[in-house]
């Protein structure tokens, strides 16, 4: 743990209790640690509960690190609350969470672990605002979104004031009604890209009010960094989320770096379902892009009706695939196969609970992607050169569903999914979006344009890693001036 000059930056990382945002900060984290951070990882109990629950992680990315540890706080939720099937409760809950969070902090530092340089925070984590500042470190804001779902979140609350909040989905594609005034250069925003949540008929759930609040609170922070990269979205995007002039800057995709080291430890998300890496020796056996492989994410949820005209569509298709059906996937349930389906495509499909998904998607015999459009899985897509069928479920996917499709131009979508997600989208249409993406040697080239452009920002000289660069020489000189005042 030895930092430059013998002074260690302390970095505290605290994620939303989601999936998908504790890997992007896991991932954020690992690569601090590698560059000489000290790493304070805080996941609420449950979050923690779910995650080691097999111990294989923890003893993974714990014990083999000695600047890298693991605390959990409370979230306060009764045992047998559904957690991220509750959104709003979840937000409520955790919004009050900060003297919890502060105390332990408190707690569990000095004894040679060094002080605390700095908070990164999820965007959508404002109960870290108070400990920040008690604690009088800055608190960096980290954007789990692409740049434009964060600003059009940062700036969720001017477009309530502005009448754009809450979004009547029945005016949703009238020309008048675009998004044209929101900063860092984006392209302009149909208010079905907004969060769903912003959406009329969230109003009386919790999450509604949840969400506004979060995006006032947003600009209380010192520092800001995106997991996206300049190339994708431009530089004005990351610029555009900085709060009152501080620095904003692009570093993603943030797994990207420590996953083309190989290093063992970092190329696996850190999973709250164990993963099956069985599917990999599967895919060993495939054509070079050949597979489809089709995951909807940790949250999102279908109907069994919609299941089964999924599966006839992937039959139908011809293509061979690789689907994850989480145990909860038909809307709580595991999902029911229908009848002589496995039987039928047992030559050319495979069915897990959970994958290594990084792995999966960097195959070679994986030619395409059914996602949800959550933001990891489109930047894992995007960095592995695979295009995209998107098929958003709620939060920033629709935004990010469509720039897939038509800003970066590696992917398609099934019509009006994105003003009614409670369409069915029938057997046909996902064959008929199976075949295209499939065999598409436009989107393909394009998909392997931005694949390079992901790894050269990355890379040494690129931006991404320049602005890495810029954050831990700004957080090392903090802890220098830190520890002088200490003197
Ligand atoms: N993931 C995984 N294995 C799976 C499905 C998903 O490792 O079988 C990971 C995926 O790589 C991504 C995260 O889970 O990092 C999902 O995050 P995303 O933002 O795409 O969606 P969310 O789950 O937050 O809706």
């Amino acid at each position: 743990m030895n930092g430059v000059n013998n002074v260690t930056v302390h970095a505290v990382l605290v994620p939303f209790p989601a999936q998908g945002h504790v890997n992007a900060l896991i991932h954020f984290a690992n690569l601090l640690a590698s560059r000489g951070f000290f790493i304070t990882f805080v996941n609420t109990e449950w979050t923690e509960k779910r995650m080691f629950g097999s111990a294989k992680l923890k003893s993974q990315l714990h014990y083999s690190k000695p600047n890298f540890r693991f605390l959990s706080f409370p979230d306060s939720l009764p045992p047998e609350h559904g957690r991220t099937s509750h959104l709003g409760e979840l937000f409520i809950a955790l919004v009050k969470r900060g003297d919890a969070l502060e105390a332990l902090l408190r707690k569990e530092t000095g004894n040679g672990i060094p002080p605390v340089t700095c908070i990164v925070s999820d965007g959508v984590m404002s109960c870290t605002i108070s400990v920040a500042a008690n604690m009088q470190v800055p608190r960096v804001v980290f954007w789990p979104f692409c740049a434009a779902a964060s600003i059009a979140q940062k700036y969720a609350y001017s477009l309530f004031s502005q009448g754009h909040i809450p979004v009547k989905i029945s005016e949703g594609n009238r020309p008048e009604k675009m998004i044209t005034t929101l900063p860092g250069n984006i392209p302009a925003l149909w208010p079905s890209d907004l969060i769903s949540f912003y959406r009329e008929q969230f109003t009386s759930d919790p999450i509604y009010e949840a969400v506004l609040f979060e995006s006032r609170m947003s600009d209380m922070g010192e520092y800001v960094l995106a997991n996206t990269f300049e190339e994708l979205e431009g530089r004005e995007a990351a610029a555009a989320l900085s709060n009152k002039g501080c620095p904003s800057l692009s570093i993603g995709p943030v797994f990207l770096p420590n996953f083309l080291e190989g290093e063992n430890s970092t190329q696996s998300n850190m999973s709250m379902w164990e993963e099956d890496d069985s599917c990999l020796h599967w895919l060993d056996k495939q054509r070079p892009r050949s597979v489809l492989y089709v995951s909807f994410g940790s949250l999102a949820l279908k109907s069994q009706e919609q299941l089964d005209e999924l599966a006839l569509g992937l039959e139908q298709s011809g293509y061979a695939f690789l689907w994850v059906l989480r145990s909860d996937i038909a809307q709580g349930q595991a999902a029911v196969l229908p009848e002589g389906f496995e039987e039928r495509t047992k030559d050319r499909a495979l069915f897990v609970k959970w994958t290594p998904q990084l792995k999966v998607l960097a195959h070679p015999s994986v030619g395409g992607f059914l996602t949800h459009s959550g933001w990891n899985s489109t930047v894992e897509s995007i960095s592995m050169g695979v295009p995209m069928i998107g098929w958003p479920y709620f939060g920033d996917q629709f935004l990010n569903c469509r720039f897939t499709k038509e800003i970066w131009k590696v992917g398609l979508d099934f019509k009006d999914v994105d003003v009614d997600d409670g369409r069915l989208v029938r057997r046909e249409e996902i064959e008929s979006a199976v075949v295209r993406v499939m065999a598409n040697e436009e989107m393909q080239k394009k998909a392997e344009e931005l694949k390079e452009a992901a790894r050269k920002a990355v890379m040494e000289g690129g931006s991404s890693f320049n602005n890495i660069n810029t954050f831990i020489n700004d957080m090392l000189n903090r802890a220098k001036a830190q520890s002088q005042s200490f003197k």
